[in-house]
């Protein structure tokens, strides 16, 4: 790699988990996909698992963690090698098919001690049965790029009552929740043995699924959902007891341009559609349900914040000139939308690595020293600390921006 630019084309990684859909992600990239092959998510970061590629001039290639690891101080700056030591962030472009499981991540100090004592344990971090990947947090933005389902906290206490009166198979849950709260019904349902799961939740599905396969229901109840995830992990009698927490959470439709932050310890499941994701660098992921991986019922009740959540629609904080910023507490990223009509330009100063991805049209990308090139729609390029560079719209254009969070540093 030649030393003299700090800014190059980026080229990310595709992960085809089987809950994506088979052409969002191939349209976007100018992918052919004859086999129907499911594209979930297109990761741009520097995960050892999945790390991106820098293109350079001549068409060489590097792996974005190596040149990261041997230049730390001219990719990352002094503040982000000092605090983070690494890319802090992870950027993706999610297309949801299939329902994902119900999740909820650990806190950082939790993450420390947990990893820890797996460690110490001498789980293997490939094990099945292995927790916690990492000693990191997983603060999570998304972005909806179109109509987007998902679970995002307990509902209010009001709501949460309204739901378990009016579902008949779910009444005998309401007594628990006023005596006792949210701890206890979740306690409840998760810790339940699964033939009384079968017993409470057959009446529904039996009384949801021909509903739902005739079409009758709508994507804004949770029966829709709860009938969907009854087909979906039909696994041979076996209830998945995370139809409970279907009707426990808040059901939310994001529409396009809308976002949501998802803190340590808020359960959480995405339903449906196309999302921009950026997160911190982490793979600490505690399930709770919807999926036919294992659930570590204590440990998961033991990171979920029992509490009910008021979602909070992040818009984008539209300040002066044409970068538009999503506000989040994380000190680990920050997401930004650049929006840009034609012929106009805007300069850029990376303070950080920055991480770029053209979601419309076209620009230019123009740095001193290095023949001008063009990024379109499903490309992306990185930014080095202290680069200096111009982004000059050849059509409209809507390029997202991830970054290290201006005030921390
Ligand atoms: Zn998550």
């Amino acid at each position: 790699m030649k030393k003299q630019h700090k800014v190059f084309k980026l080229q990310g990684k595709v992960q085809h988990y089987a809950w994506g859909g088979a052409s969002y992600i191939p349209q976007l990239l100018h992918l052919d996909n004859p086999d129907n092959k499911p594209f979930a998510e297109y990761w741009m970061g520097a995960h050892d698992n999945a790390p991106a590629q820098l293109v350079d001039e001549d068409g060489s290639v590097l792996s974005l963690n190596e040149y990261i690891r041997e230049h730390p101080q001219e990719s990352l700056g002094t503040y982000t090698t000092g605090r983070f030591g690494r890319l802090p962030y992870l950027l993706k472009i999610l297309d949801v098919k299939d329902m994902l499981s119900i999740q909820v991540h650990p806190t950082k100090r939790n993450a420390e001690l947990e990893f820890a004592a797996e460690n110490k344990k001498g789980v293997a971090l490939n094990a099945s049965n292995r927790n916690y990947k990492d000693d990191n947090h997983k603060p999570e933005l998304m972005l909806a790029l179109s109509e987007f389902y998902l679970l995002h906290g307990f509902k209010p206490e009001e709501e949460l009552l309204e739901v378990l009166r009016s579902v008949p198979e779910l009444a005998f849950l309401s007594p628990v929740f006023e005596r006792k709260g949210y701890q206890e019904i979740y306690r409840t349902v998760m810790e339940m043995p699964q033939a009384e799961v079968n017993r409470l939740l057959q009446p529904l599905v039996d009384r949801i699924v021909p509903a739902y396969q005739a079409g009758q229901l709508n994507k804004e109840e949770e029966d829709f959902w709860a009938a969907r995830a009854a087909v979906t992990y039909d696994d041979g009698g076996k209830i998945d007891r995370g139809i409970f927490s279907i009707y426990f959470f808040n059901l939310l439709n994001l529409h396009p341009g809308e976002a949501i932050f998802q803190d340590a310890g808020l359960p959480h499941a995405y339903l449906e559609g196309q999302n921009v994701e950026i997160m911190a660098n982490s793979d600490n992921v505690l399930r709770g349900g919807l999926t036919p991986k294992h659930v570590d019922v204590p440990e998961l009740l033991k990171h979920v914040r029992f509490e009910a959540t008021h979602p909070r629609i992040i818009m984008e904080d539209s300040g002066p000139g044409r970068i538009a910023v999503y506000h989040t507490p994380a000190p680990d990223f920050e997401l930004s939308k650049l929006s840009l009509l034609q012929g106009e330009s805007l300069t850029i100063r990376a303070h950080s690595v920055e991480i770029f991805i053209v979601l419309e049209g076209k620009i230019g990308v123009i740095e001193p020293g290095v023949a001008p090139y063009g990024r379109k729609r499903g490309e992306a390029f990185v930014a080095f600390h202290q680069a200096k560079f111009e982004v000059k719209a050849q059509e409209d254009a809507v390029v997202y921006r991830a970054a290290v969070p201006a005030g921390a540093l």
